[in-house]
């Protein structure tokens, strides 16, 4: 279920629904997706579908993650990125091997204890995680060149845009309802000015506040 057939499969498929990044579609291809889940549901590792992982949560869809991904990068490469919803910590995964530095947080601590040890065992140690609610992003490493969010909040927090460093982007879900538009949010140069646009209409979990233990 987890051989490179099946794996090579799934990266066909993302690149037949428009995702190009050579650098992404090959970061995906070795990531192993299945060492994010329970057992259980390994099997179903690199079928492209959103997959639960306990706590009324769920591992994205492999398509979404690329996306995301490669929106992230598309204004070129980035060196610090912040990640909202950590987690199984399987996008957290593929970005720390694409930028320098992740800072990832996330607001249920079984989550971030199980991704924690993941990244570890993956040997990626470009990584830092915080178990903390991520509608505050992360003040102390700001500013980010990229912030990505796998939370959809009912409007975007302020607090993320005053941590994008110039030219910085944000790549975040945005609504109230069962489904929110896929927002790409830049910021022009050093200035106080956002472009906006959105993408695609997707499904997140809601962007909830506080934390959990
Ligand atoms: N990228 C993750 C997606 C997990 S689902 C993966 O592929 O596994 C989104 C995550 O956002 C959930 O784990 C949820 O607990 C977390 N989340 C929701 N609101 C949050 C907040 N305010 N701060 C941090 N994490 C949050």
């Amino acid at each position: 279920m987890t051989s490179q057939r099946t794996r090579e499969r799934l990266i066909q498929r993302l690149k037949e629904q428009g995702i190009s990044n050579q650098r992404v579609l090959d970061v995906m291809r070795v990531t192993p997706r299945h060492l994010f889940l329970d057992e259980a549901l390994s099997h179903r590792a690199y079928e492209d579908t959103a997959l639960p992982i306990g706590y009324g949560q769920t591992l994205s869809q492999p398509y979404i993650v690329a996306l995301m991904t490669e929106l992230l990068l598309s204004l070129g490469p980035r060196r610090k990125v912040l990640e909202i919803g950590t987690g199984s910590g399987y996008q957290t995964a593929i970005l720390a091997q694409l930028v320098d530095q992740v800072y990832g947080v996330e607001r249920i601590k079984p989550l971030i204890d199980k991704a924690r040890e993941r990244l570890r065992l993956l040997g990626l140690r470009n990584v830092r995680l915080s178990h903390s609610d991520g509608g505050f992003g992360w003040a102390e490493n700001a500013p980010y060149d990229g912030i990505l969010s796998a939370a959809a909040p009912n409007q975007v927090p302020e607090e993320l845009l005053h941590q994008l460093a110039p030219d910085g982007i944000l790549v975040i879900p945005v609504g109230s309802g069962e489904v929110q538009e896929l927002r790409v949010i830049t910021r022009e140069g050093d200035s106080a000015n956002f472009e906006e646009r959105v993408v695609e209409q997707v499904r997140f979990v809601p962007l909830l506040s506080g934390i959990s233990r």
